[in-house]
């Protein structure tokens, strides 16, 4: 059997992997270098926590559990210090009380901190004089998303995959049983099976195979489709984990670096305008950062960017063969991150002609024609869920 696997983002790596891991030929086929996609703006929190409606926790819960399964006693890209989410006012607070009880319920670790011991977890913390709450998720974590691709590329490789990059996909056609797909330079590749992890621009790659996969695109700068990030400069903090605050999620990045993401600040964000990292808008990130972490008053903006989301048109993972063409498998989903391990199993399994039941309410024939479809929900702040 060979598989072609369209996009070397973190979705297609690992599925790439998984598949040459099982004694199956692949071949990746990546427009321009791999991670140049969205994987490369991620804030790459893996966690299950506000995930709805309950399959979607579900499939969000296993993918956690599999990043920890993935990187066993540790790996480079693998950083599972937890999670510290502090309220700060009434609001907040009865978001988190309700959010700990509905995951708890569902067997998701949490604890319920005080003062004292988020210090001592996060001894730079700023925290308010009064937090009115403050909860630790021990399972959730972070990666450096392209260490993580680098180590699944090589596995893949190791594997016997073959890995093509500047391989732009312009066409696919019914060929025999399965299909031939066709790249920008004249090359053609012959395949049982099309597997497209091709990110945002899914339903283009969908199209070129005759099927229909619908996702929503940018429309206006603030959409659920856009968000910025921005990365300081190396700064003396200890930041070990994820920690969010109603303005600000903080974690670590490369080389003391830190990664800052306020969801409420995205509303301007529009990848057609990029602000400069010495504009008034880095300057409210370092505002915010500075009230939330000691240590980070000399603390610049390197680089400010608008990441763009792969979001189904309903914002629920997509993962299963085309409706119109049986030799095409397609997943997209936002929180890629979180779910790459698992899908890497799953989709492996799954193209094998296995089944995997967390993957059954993510087909898409949920799209047929005539059904509802609710928008995607714009991403929350903590407290705002
Ligand atoms: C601001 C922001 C914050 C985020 N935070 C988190 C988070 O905290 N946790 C989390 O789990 N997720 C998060 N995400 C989502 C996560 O980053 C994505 O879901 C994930 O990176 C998607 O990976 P992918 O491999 O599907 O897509 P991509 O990384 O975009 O890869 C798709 C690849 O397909 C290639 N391709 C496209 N067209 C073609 C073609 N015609 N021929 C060949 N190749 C092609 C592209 O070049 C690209 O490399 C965040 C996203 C954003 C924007």
């Amino acid at each position: 059997m060979h598989v072609i696997v369209i996009g070397a983002g973190i979705v297609g790596v690992s599925i790439a992997a998984g598949l040459a891991e099982s004694g199956t030929r692949v071949t990746v086929l990546e427009q321009g270098h791999s991670g140049e996609g969205t994987t490369s703006t991620s804030y790459a929190w893996f966690n299950a926590n506000g995930k709805e409606p309950p399959s979607y926790f579900a499939l969000n819960a296993a993918g956690v559990q599999a990043h920890h399964e993935l990187a066993r006693d540790g790996a480079p890209w693998f950083f599972p210090g937890g999670h510290l989410e502090i309220a700060a006012d009434e609001a907040h607070q009865r978001h988190l009380e309700s959010r700990i009880a509905r995951l708890r319920k569902h067997g998701y670790p949490v604890e319920e901190f005080d003062s004292e011991r988020a210090l001592q977890l996060v001894p730079d913390l700023r925290l308010p004089e009064d937090p009115r709450k403050v909860a630790f998720f021990p399972k959730e974590g972070h990666i450096f998303p392209l260490a993580y691709l680098d180590t699944m590329l090589n596995r893949a490789r190791a594997a016997g995959a073959e890995i093509h990059t500047q391989a732009h996909v312009v066409a696919i056609e019914p060929s025999g049983a399965g299909a031939a797909v066709r790249t920008a330079d004249g090359r053609s590749f012959e395949a049982d099976t099309v597997v497209t992890a091709a990110g945002r621009w899914t339903e283009e790659i969908a199209a070129l195979a005759g099927a229909h996969v619908p996702l929503a695109h940018f429309s206006e700068p603030g959409d659920a489709t856009v968000g910025y990030l921005a990365t300081t400069n190396p700064v003396s903090s200890s930041l070990d984990r994820v920690v969010t605050t109603p303005r600000l999620n903080v974690r670590p990045d490369s080389n003391g670096r830190l990664l800052l993401q306020a969801l409420d600040l995205d509303a301007a964000a529009d990848p057609n305008h990029t602000p400069p990292p010495d504009s008034a808008l880095a300057e409210e990130y370092l505002r915010r950062l500075r009230e939330a972490l000691h240590g980070t008053e000399g603390a610049q903006v390197e680089r400010l960017v608008v990441g763009q989301r792969v979001m189904p048109a309903d914002g629920l993972t997509i993962a299963g063969p085309s409706v119109e063409q049986p030799w095409l498998y397609v997943v997209a989903t936002h929180s890629g991150v979180t779910l790459a391990p698992l899908l890497g199993r799953a989709v492996t399994r799954e193209v094998l002609g296995g089944h995997e039941p967390l993957l059954d309410d993510f087909r898409l024939s949920r799209f047929r024609e005539g059904a509802t479809l609710t928008a995607p929900p714009a991403p929350c702040r903590p407290g705002e869920q």
